[in-house]
């Protein structure tokens, strides 16, 4: 099935004022097709225990500073799994993390 694509005001939503997708499941930040140097970038407290991916307390990516809906920013931005980088404002994704937050 075709996902819709965002509205304008969707695809304007301003994520260091949100941060729901980062807080969604620790599920989410799972690493994928990244290689050994660009995992190696991220700092180590910050990866899980398996190794798989971010390190999550209970939902919430430990990455991510400030408080959701508010005010927030990835301190690892630059170096960010690929997941990270593919989560747009508006897409699927998005707009799932932003309800259970009532963000929509
Ligand atoms: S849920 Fe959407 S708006 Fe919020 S931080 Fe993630 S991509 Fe940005
Ligand atoms: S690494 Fe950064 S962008 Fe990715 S889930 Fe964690 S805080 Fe969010």
């Amino acid at each position: 099935m075709a996902l819709a694509e965002p509205d304008s005001a969707e695809a304007s939503w301003d994520c260091q004022t949100c941060g729901a997708c980062c807080s969604y499941s620790s599920e989410w930040p799972r690493f994928t097709m990244e290689s050994d140097e660009a995992l190696d970038l991220i700092p180590p407290q910050f990866v899980a225990a398996d190794e798989r991916g971010m390190r999550c307390d209970n939902e919430r990516c430990s990455a991510l500073a400030g408080r959701v809906g508010v005010s927030t920013s990835c301190t690892i931005y630059e170096v960010r799994p690929d997941v990270c980088r593919a989560c747009s404002p508006g897409d699927h994704a998005c707009r799932t993390a932003r309800a259970a937050f009532g963000l929509i």
